[in-house]
């Protein structure tokens, strides 16, 4: 039987692997393990490549988003509002600021939070909106930037999913006050092991979050005020700017794969592909087809070696972690019926033809 990984990263690692163990020499050389110079290169680099002044190197994405909220002033009684489906790390963030995560519904088609319902879940209490730039595609920044400006809110684009995207030919996270970026393994751009980034082009908040991140020290052992432990390895700075020359064109690879699996699924009228819309330039980082009998779908297609993955099967506001918050299923019907019919193909620069070609006859034997 043919088999079709959802991700293989081995396959990625076998064309930059001697570029990789080249680079990693030279850290442990240096001895450079936390922080250091290859952080420092790499934030230079990723700066660069976010069209954004700033950027600092954090341990995930999870906490680029917590120090960024905290460095902006966020804490108790204040809101910040996110859309209900995104990986639960945006509202955790929100959460361990202190501050309270409101939810508003996404966009039919974009999947990614529905300016038009943003102004209704504002506040006195609202301080910032964080727009999550769902599997590659930014969130439509302009109304959403409009209405938080009006109303005087701090804009985060959690663009963890969405390096080297664009909206309207910005680069994703250049648009908000910061940009927040995950290089979990398996992100468009991956490090091995964890590590995140924030990139803003303001210099105030780039240093609040360096210093945040090296337990609030600028200086060592005078410690400014109350930080953390969020700071990226050598390791992982290393690796990331050997893979940052290389996202370019793996991102063009993800798109070219999305457009094969769009051209030979376009006239099955049971599923609702991707839509890439005006505004943007989306990076794939999954290819989410949505479909009634989702689950059959799945099983179906893993019997025949083909592994498909859920983003996600549960929305936030449903999950047992926010169940106190006491929101209702039928608040959020578009996120809700997403999470019903989301099937995430397998999606990866390296895929190949064959591989894209046998998902979709598969996907076309069922469902004929
Ligand atoms: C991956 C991800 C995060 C969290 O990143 P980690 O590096 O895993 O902490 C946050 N938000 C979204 C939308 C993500 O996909």
């Amino acid at each position: 039987m043919k088999t079709v990984p959802f991700l293989d990263l081995s396959a990625q690692y076998a064309t930059i692997r001697k570029e990789i163990e080249t680079s990693l020499e030279e850290v442990f050389n240096s001895a450079s393990f936390v922080g250091g110079p290859f952080v420092e290169s790499f934030e230079k680099e990723f700066a660069i490549f976010c069209d954004c002044g700033y950027a600092a190197g954090t341990s995930n994405g999870t906490s680029a988003l917590w120090m960024t909220l905290l460095s902006l002033g966020i804490g108790p009684g204040d809101e910040v509002i996110t859309v209900p489906n995104t990986f639960i790390a945006t509202a955790e963030a929100i959460t361990y600021s202190g501050a309270r995560p409101v939810f508003v519904d996404v966009e039919e088609r974009s999947h990614t939070m529905n300016p038009a319902l943003l102004e209704k879940a504002i506040t006195l209490k609202t301080k910032a909106v964080i727009p999550v730039h769902l599997f590659g595609q930014p969130a439509d920044m302009d109304p959403i930037m409009e209405i938080a400006r009006n109303h005087g809110l701090f804009v985060v684009e959690d663009a963890c999913q969405a390096h080297g995207a664009q909206y309207k030919g910005k680069a994703a996270g250049s648009i908000g006050d910061a940009g927040c970026f995950s290089f979990y393994p398996g992100k468009n751009l991956g490090a091995y092991g964890e590590a995140g980034a924030v990139v803003t082009n303001n210099p105030e908040l780039a240093e609040k979050i360096k210093i945040l991140r090296d337990h609030g020290q600028s200086r060592k052992y005078y410690h400014k005020v109350i930080g953390w432990n969020g700071r990226m390895d050598g390791l992982q700075g290393a690796v990331l700017s050997v893979k940052l020359k290389y996202l370019p064109a793996w991102n063009e690879a993800r798109r070219k794969n999305a457009a094969l699996y769009s051209n030979l699924l376009m006239d099955v009228k049971e599923i609702t592909l991707p839509t890439e819309m005006d505004y943007a330039r989306h990076v794939y980082h999954l290819y989410a087809i949505r479909t009634h009998n989702r689950d059959d779908l799945k099983g179906y297609l893993a019997e025949r070696g083909i592994e498909c993955g859920i983003h996600y099967p549960v929305p936030v506001h449903l999950q047992e972690a926010y169940r106190h918050f006491g929101i209702l299923k039928g608040t959020f019907p578009v996120a809700e019926k997403c999470a019903e019919e989301f099937l995430s193909l397998p999606m990866y620069p390296e895929l190949t033809r064959e591989q894209i070609g046998y998902v979709a006859t598969e996907l076309r034997n069922k469902l004929r």
